[in-house]
């Protein structure tokens, strides 16, 4: 299986694709996590990237064109995977048809988490993350076991640098302004699907099975 999930910074990209990688055994590419990764490596596209995330802004198509275009070659490229987080713009999705059509590779569908954007600023604003696994956390609806601490793994969780509130609305802005163009372009190939994603973290993945019409796999 192929997907892409679309929705607002917040709407739980993240964790869903976590989930079905792990139930439907697929690869997770997040193009936030590779920027990330290329950042904490002092990398040059990391060096290009930090002053856009740092404000919440879009990094150019083409840096991210070519991260996403490079992981889809060679041999270990992945065959079953959930995009989170990218495409994000008409050019990206335009290059990631290019990259898909020159390794044939099919998209099963794209999912679109719809949440309203008051229920993302309160989100973000309580999301804790944990930089070792990923795994994020929510202050009230979600609480570690031990505050401040990875259930996971034990590490000190952070607050990511975009979560604060100011990026988190410039983030929206770019959203609507951006991102929202894709709906058109694969809904007019017949791919598009609309979960509904404010529920807890069940009953959006739940949903996100229905609108595919798929099992759900083994819990975890
Ligand atoms: P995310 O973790 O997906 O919310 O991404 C965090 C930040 O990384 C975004 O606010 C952007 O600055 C940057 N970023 C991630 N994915 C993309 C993308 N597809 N296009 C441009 N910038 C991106």
């Amino acid at each position: 299986m192929r997907l892409i999930l679309l929705g607002p910074p917040g709407s739980g990209k993240g964790t869903q694709a976590q989930l079905l990688c792990k139930r439907l055994d697929m690869e997770h590419i997040s193009t936030g996590d590779m920027l990330r990764d290329a950042r904490c490596h002092d990398t040059p596209l990391g060096r290009q990237a930090k002053p856009y995330m740092h404000s919440g802004k879009l990094v150019p198509d083409d840096l991210v064109n070519d991260m996403v275009a490079d992981r889809f070659k060679g041999d270990n490229r992945p065959e079953r995977f959930v995009m989170d987080g990218y495409p994000r713009t008409f050019a990206q999705a335009v290059s990631f048809d290019q990259v898909l059509r020159q390794q044939f590779l099919d998209l099963t569908g794209v999912v679109l988490l719809v949440v309203d954007d008051a229920e993302i600023v309160r989100r973000l604003g309580g999301r804790w993350t944990c930089p070792t696994c990923k795994a994020t956390f929510h202050v009230v609806s979600q609480p570690p076991r031990v505050a401040g601490i990875c259930d996971n793994d034990g590490t000190p969780l952070v607050q990511r640098e975009d979560d604060k509130p100011e990026t988190v609305r410039e983030r929206l802005r770019v959203y609507h302004a951006q991102t929202v163009e894709l709906i058109p372009h694969y809904a007019a190939r017949g791919l598009l699907r609309q979960a509904p994603g404010e529920g807890d973290i069940e009953q959006t993945y739940a949903a996100i099975i229905q609108v595919l019409n798929i099992q759900a796999g083994p819990p975890c």
